[in-house]
């Protein structure tokens, strides 16, 4: 860009500085025209690329986005089944404390029925034990209170009285040990009861206490899962802030190529204008003539050697000279023009001609520039009047720079003062 600028002030600077250069601008303006337009068709494939990968970029971002989605929804699943899972969790533990407090009441109350039966088993015992004693004395003791108790009777009536008695405190003891032993065995069968009961809930308990391993592994298996989605999903994240952060650095380099663009179209505008002003200037710097030929050196007029027989500057030899050579000090390198429309027929370094192009007019006319550092046409290629042909030199024979100019009809050599005018 900044060689663009370079040269473009160079086009600038050589319009003001001088008529003569017009058509070496010209030329020039021609050529960056030329390189900026190949710059922007280079630019704008390059445009096209960058286009064409942020296009990749967001598809490949949709399909990330897709893969975010569904990661989500697995997510969502798993961690409704967790929240389920956990709730039964919830539960079952609340279940086996509260079957754990029944079994620690059932054990409580299985030590106090333990305890009931061992007491009520000792009074039935101590009971029997006095029943048993009471009728010894009465029935083998002689000695016994029973046995005193009837002969210290005073008469058959108290003597009847006091047997009755006996009998009335034997059975009074019978009905307690009878009711004894009947409450031991209401304790005993309360206990069993109860220790069957115990046996339950312990095993009601056990039950429990595996669903809650069976629930806690089930629990730690989705959690485990959980992560493994957690983590995918975070990769995947990772991959999607990576190409959005490609695709800002795609948008930048976008814009900033649009900019380029923009710049350059807006320079190919101007050199366009430029080269329009310049031809104008050109063609009325160096107007054709009632024969509709330009001059061809722009700017020089000082006619070194005429056309027609002369001493060769170099050979010393009288000889027909079959052009005009046209000079001045600074003439080195400035353009020769075309001068008239035509086709280039040859372009090339021709001998003692040098760097030389040979335009063909039709009608039988052709000119010839000779002498050139270098030609700027090729054969074949169709000129305009002015155009620039060749950039004036010293080649092939020649003792200084100037441009040796012919106009030859059909094939012969013609003074070409007949055709241009100085
Ligand atoms: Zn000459």
């Amino acid at each position: 860009m900044r060689k663009f600028y370079i040269s473009f002030f160079a086009i600038l600077l050589s319009i003001i500085m001088s008529a003569s250069v017009f058509a070496t601008s010209l030329n020039d303006a021609k050529k960056e025209l030329d390189e900026i337009s190949k710059n922007i068709k280079e630019t704008k494939n390059e445009l096209n690329e960058v286009k064409e990968e942020q296009d990749n970029v967001r598809k490949q971002l949709d399909e990330i986005e897709k893969e975010l989605e569904a990661k989500e929804k697995e997510l969502a699943t798993v961690e409704k089944k967790l929240a389920q899972t956990q709730a039964e969790l919830d539960n079952v533990r609340q279940e086996l404390a509260e079957t754990e407090e029944e079994l620690l009441k059932t054990q409580e109350r299985l030590e106090q029925l333990k305890t009931e039966l061992d007491e009520a088993t000792r009074k039935a015992e101590e009971q029997e034990q006095l029943n048993a004693e009471r009728l010894r004395a009465m029935y083998m003791n002689s000695t016994s209170s029973y046995l005193k108790l009837l002969l210290e009777a005073k008469s058959l009536n108290d003597l009847l009285n006091r047997i009755d008695m006996i009998i009335q405190m034997v059975t009074y003891d019978q009905q307690v040990f009878d009711k004894m032993v009947e409450y031991r065995n209401e304790v005993e069968e309360k206990t069993f009861a109860c220790a069957r009961q115990e046996e339950q809930i312990t095993q009601i308990k056990n039950e429990i206490e595996n669903k809650k391993v069976l629930l806690e592994q089930k629990e730690k298996e989705i959690k485990d899962t959980k992560n493994k989605i957690k983590k995918q999903k975070a990769a995947i994240e990772a991959a999607q802030n990576e190409k959005e952060a490609l695709l800002n650095q795609l948008s930048e380099e976008e814009a900033k190529v649009r900019r380029e663009l923009e710049q350059m179209e807006k320079e190919s505008k101007e050199l366009e204008k430029l080269i329009k002003e310049l031809t104008k200037k050109s063609q009325s710097s160096n107007p054709p003539n009632k024969n509709g030929y330009v001059w061809p050196a722009p700017g020089y007029t000082h006619i070194t050697s005429p056309f027609g027989y002369r001493v060769h500057p170099i050979t010393k030899q009288y000889k027909m000279h079959k052009g005009i050579d046209i000079s001045g000090s600074d003439i080195s390198n400035k353009p020769a023009v075309a001068a008239a429309d035509g086709t280039v027929i040859l372009s090339q370094y021709y001998g003692t001609y040098g760097y030389c192009v040979i335009i063909d007019h039709g009608g039988g006319i052709s000119t010839l520039y000779a002498h050139g550092w270098s030609t700027t046409v090729s054969a074949g290629q169709k000129v305009k009047r002015g155009d620039t042909v060749l950039k004036i030199g010293s080649t092939g024979s020649s003792t200084g720079p100037h441009l040796h100019f012919e106009v030859r009809k059909n094939g012969e050599p013609v003074n070409p003062l007949n055709y241009v005018s100085p």
